[in-house]
């Protein structure tokens, strides 16, 4: 049957990982995956996590299959982790929330819905953009555009570049964002430009899709984060919004998120969430109980919700701490090159600046695994390695 199919490309980020595996050099370092790590380089479990953990097996709930649009208390409670507390969208009905298979799942359901429902086929990511957003949407039916956003010369914003692609997009057209701790840059518009582009946005009447895949992660506070969520709210767009809490709450393998539309009005909210359903259905039926009881458990139990807001800014900050570290490692190695943006980007990536051939060099003379683009995860670097890694990357780039 399967005689004539051939063998497909490794995945760029999971390939690196099962290179790292094969790797026997004790100094090892992964810095590929975007997956938390503690100071001594061990996955990291929160304690709120530990503790609802313990409430749910205690309450001995049942089984049964969820609704297909899962649970209700998580989908109200993530709605309010996005929006605010006192959101207008949510106290006038204007949203649907459903559960996902966390940020990739929200992600392919909010577009397959889009390639159902919405006018035009076209989508525009931010040039670069994770790398599975392309595939999530061609695999919808969904035509995948690009716009300017990353300056290789500065390793900041192309903030020229970004406003005058976007206010060329043709009308009607669905934009995504990254709400912040944008991957694999590390770089966030600022408060200003992102007010910026919310007016060229609407102008251009494209619908906004905001990936969250990090909220708390950035600045270490879940309300600032959301500065962009909030603010494309306020100024009225109607919006998809995903979310993720496989970083913020560490429950990768849990796949919990949920996904969002913001709408015109609490009739319509209702028409979506129908349609909304009768995608999911067929694709996986309904989604699994474990993740979204955690969060919500977490989100909605007050001294739970305390202590993960604490957790979060210990994981944010343990990684700012990191890149102040790797900076003033490459200074103490002599390097003279301009290392400041690995301090001015935000979140768990950055963007280093290597060339393709050092990325080579940094994986075979010293075994520093990252992907080709020199993008390194922050969250794999810990106090025992960051001096390595200075010089690992000195040594490259004299
Ligand atoms: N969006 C972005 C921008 C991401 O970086 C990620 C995680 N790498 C995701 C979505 C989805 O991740 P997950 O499915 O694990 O929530």
């Amino acid at each position: 049957w399967w005689g004539q199919v051939e063998m497909g490309p490794p995945d760029a980020i999971l390939g690196v990982s099962e290179a790292f595996k094969k790797d026997s050099n004790p100094n090892k370092m992964n810095l590929g995956v975007g997956a938390y790590r503690d100071d001594s380089g061990k996955p990291f479990v929160l304690q709120c996590v530990r503790k609802a953990e313990q409430l749910i097996s205690d309450s001995a709930l049942d089984k049964e299959y969820s609704p297909i649009v899962g649970n209700a208390d998580f989908c109200k409670a993530s709605a309010r982790l996005a929006f605010g507390d006192d959101s207008h969208v949510i106290k006038e009905g204007l949203i649907s929330t459903v559960q996902a298979l966390s940020g990739t799942g929200a992600l392919r359901v909010g577009a397959a819905f889009l390639d159902k429902f919405h006018g035009s086929k076209e989508v525009y990511l931010p040039k670069p953009s994770w790398g599975n957003h392309t595939p999530i949407f061609k695999h919808s039916g969904m035509n995948v555009n690009a716009y300017r956003y990353y300056d290789a010369q500065t390793y900041g914003l192309d903030e020229a570049g970004c406003f005058e692609d976007i206010s060329n997009i043709p009308e009607g057209s669905v934009i995504v964002l990254h709400a912040c701790a944008h991957n694999p840059t590390g770089v966030d518009p600022k408060p200003e430009q992102w007010k910026e582009m919310s007016k060229i946005i609407k102008e251009r009447k494209l619908l906004p899709f905001i990936d969250m895949a990090y909220q708390g992660f950035a600045s270490g506070d879940v309300d600032r984060d959301s500065f962009a969520v909030r603010h494309f709210v306020e100024e009225g767009h109607n919006l998809v919004l995903s979310q993720s809490y496989s970083k913020n709450m560490g429950l990768y393998g849990e796949r919990v998120g949920a996904l969002t539309f913001v709408c015109s009005s609490p009739d319509e909210a209702k028409r979506v969430e129908s349609q909304v359903k009768i995608v999911i259905r067929p694709m996986y039926s309904n989604p699994p109980i474990n993740g979204a009881r955690l969060a919500a458990t977490i989100l909605n139990n007050s001294e739970l919700r305390q202590q993960w807001l604490v957790e979060v800014k210990e994981m944010a900050d343990r990684i700012i701490t990191m890149r102040e570290q790797l900076v003033s490692n490459l200074r103490k190695e002599g390097s003279t090159h301009n290392w400041q943006h690995i301090t001015d980007q935000i979140g768990m990536f950055c963007f280093t600046g290597l060339k393709e051939q050092q990325v080579e060099r940094l994986t075979k003379d010293f075994s520093v695994f990252l992907t080709k683009d020199g993008r390194i995860s922050i969250a794999g670097v810990s106090s025992k390695n960051v001096a390595y890694l200075g010089h690992a990357i000195h040594e490259v780039t004299k």
